[in-house]
C-alpha cells in the first residue's frame, strides 16, 4: 500500500549533511520529512575521524598530488589508490580531477574552500549545545605529524599558505610535539592547529542530532528513487510512498548523483572511498585527532577505543572493502603504536561523496529553485555540516546566503 504524505521540506538522505539541514529547518518552525532507507546519520557520517577541520583548506586536487598521481595511484602500498575494475568508470572524473589540480584551478578552489571553512567551529559549537551533546565535541586541537626533518621541512610552505587563507597553525619541533601527545614515538616535529575542535565520538553525535530531528521530523525509511515536479512543489516517490513536497533537499551524500540528474542537473559526483580500523581501549593514547600526513590517516582518540581512519580509495559504489587497504591501515597505526594488536577489533568502509574540485555541491537546482542540492561534500562533510544547513535555510527563507554559493552551483561543470 502508498502513503501519500504531504510536508513542507522533503530532506533526502539523513547522513550528517541531510540532519543538521533538517534541525536547523525545523528549528525556523518548518515541517520537514526525512527519507532514508537506513538508520540516520550510520552511513559515512558515522564512521569518519570527527575532526571538525577549519584547517583543511587545501583541495585534494593540486599540482603536487597531479605530478605524483600516476606513482599515487598504482602504488599499493600509497594512501591513494585505485580499484582497476573501477578505471573505466572513473576516467570522466579522473580527467577533471587532473583538470582542477592544475594551478589555477587548485588556487581557486582554495580560496572557495577556506571561505566555507569560515565559522564551521563556531557553528558546530552552536549545534551541538542545541542537540544536548557539547560533551561529544573536543576543543583541544589537532596535529600533523612529521616523522623525517625532510617532512617537516617541506611542511614549512603549506603551512605559510594555510596562513595566508587564515589558518591559526603553530610548527612545532620533536620536544614540544613530545610534550603535547607524549605516547607518541620520537617525531622530527608537527604542525598544531590549537583551534581545531572535534568530535570523540561520531556515531554519538549522529545519534544526538538524529533523536533531535526524528522527535519533530517524520522518517519514511525507504529509498527516495523519482522526483518530479507539480505547479506547487514536487513529487518525491519510493517504494511505498508518495511525498508531495513544498521544497526538496538532496542530500544523499554519494547517493545523489541520479535524484540530482532527475532534477535537471548533471553532476560528476563519485566517490573517494576510506576505511577505518579500531582497537578498544579505556584510554586511547591521544588527546586528538593525530595524522602522520605521509601516511594518510588519522589516529583518534575515540571514547572507549583508538580510531585508525583515513586513506582514499578510487573504487565506486559497488565493489566491496578492500581487505588489502585494511591491512595496510592496520600496518600504519602499527607502525606508531607497535604494541597494537594484529587484529584490531572492527573495520568498517565508507563513502566520501566528492567532485573533482573537491568542493560541495550547494545550492538551487537548474530546473528551478524548489529542488536543492547540499551533498558532495568529499573530505569536510562532517565539518561543514552546520554550515551549509545555515545556507540552505537561508535558500528556502529566501535571505541572501551570508557567503557567496556562485562556486558551489550544481551547473559549474
Ligand atoms: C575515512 C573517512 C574519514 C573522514 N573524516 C572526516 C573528518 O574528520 N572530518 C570531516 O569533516 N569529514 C570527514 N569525512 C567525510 C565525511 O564523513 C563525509 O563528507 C560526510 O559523512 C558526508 O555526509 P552526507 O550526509 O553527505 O553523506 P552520508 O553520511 O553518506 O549520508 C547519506 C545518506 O543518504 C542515504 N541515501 C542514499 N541513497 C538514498 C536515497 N535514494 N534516498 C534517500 N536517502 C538515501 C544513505 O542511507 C545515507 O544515510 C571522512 C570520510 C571518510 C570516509
Amino acid at each position: 500500500m502508498t502513503r501519500h504524505v504531504t510536508t513542507d521540506v522533503a530532506v533526502l538522505g539523513a547522513g550528517v549533511i541531510g540532519l543538521a539541514v533538517a534541525e536547523r529547518l525545523l528549528a525556523e518552525g518548518r515541517t520537514v520529512t526525512l527519507v532514508d532507507p537506513g538508520d540516520p546519520g550510520m552511513g559515512t557520517s558515522y564512521g569518519n575521524a570527527g575532526t571538525i577541520a577549519d584547517y583543511a583548506v587545501n583541495p585534494v586536487g593540486t599540482p603536487d598530488v597531479l605530478r605524483a598521481l600516476p606513482t599515487l595511484l598504482f602504488d599499493r602500498t600509497s594512501p591513494l589508490a585505485i580499484r582497476r575494475e573501477a578505471l573505466p568508470s572513473l576516467l570522466p572524473w579522473l580527467l577533471r580531477f587532473a583538470f582542477q589540480s592544475l594551478p589555477g584551478p587548485a588556487r581557486h578552489n582554495g580560496l572557495a574552500i577556506a571561505a566555507l571553512l569560515q565559522g564551521a567551529g563556531p557553528l558546530w559549537q552552536g549545534l551541538a549545545d542545541r542537540i544536548g551533546a557539547a560533551g561529544i565535541l573536543q576543543p583541544r586541537g589537532a596535529l600533523y605529524l612529521y616523522e623525517t626533518a625532510a617532512q617537516r621541512r617541506a611542511a614549512e610552505a603549506d603551512m605559510a599558505g594555510r596562513r595566508a587563507l587564515g589558518v591559526t597553525v603553530d610548527l612545532l619541533n620533536g620536544p614540544e610535539l613530545a610534550q603535547l601527545e607524549p605516547a607518541l614515538p620520537s617525531m622530527a616535529g608537527a604542525a598544531y592547529f590549537p583551534k581545531a575542535v572535534f568530535l570523540n565520538d561520531p556515531g554519538a553525535m549522529m545519534r544526538a542530532l538524529a533523536a533531535r530531528v526524528t522527535a519533530k521530523a517524520e522518517h519514511l525509511r525507504a529509498p527516495a528513487q523519482t522526483l518530479s515536479r507539480t505547479a506547487d512543489g514536487v513529487i518525491v516517490e519510493g517504494p511505498g510512498f508518495r511525498l508531495h513536497a513544498r521544497r526538496v533537499v538532496i542530500a544523499a551524500g554519494a547517493h545523489s548523483r541520479k535524484l540530482a540528474a532527475q532534477a535537471g542537473d548533471r553532476v560528476p559526483l563519485d566517490t573517494e572511498r576510506g576505511y577505518h580500523v579500531e582497537w578498544d581501549m579505556a584510554a586511547p593514547r591521544l588527546s586528538r585527532p593525530c595524522c602522520p600526513t605521509a601516511r594518510g590517516f588519522y589516529l583518534c582518540p575515540m571514547s572507549g577505543r583508538l580510531r585508525a581512519v583515513g586513506t582514499v580509495e578510487l573504487g565506486g559504489l559497488t565493489l566491496p572493502p578492500s581487505a588489502h587497504r585494511i591491512r595496510k591501515l592496520v600496518e600504519g597505526a602499527r607502525a606508531i603504536f607497535p604494541d597494537l594488536p594484529e587484529n584490531p577489533d572492527r573495520d568498517w568502509m565508507g563513502f566520501r561523496p566528492s567532485l573533482p574540485d573537491s568542493l560541495p555541491v550547494i545550492g538551487p537546482s537548474r530546473g528551478g529553485p524548489e529542488v536543492i542540492h547540499a551533498y558532495g561534500h568529499g573530505h569536510l562533510g562532517v565539518t561543514l555540516a552546520p554550515v551549509t544547513a545555515r545556507i540552505v535555510a537561508d535558500l528556502i527563507a529566501g535571505r541572501m546566503p551570508e557567503m557567496d554559493i556562485a562556486s558551489l552551483r550544481p551547473g559549474r561543470f
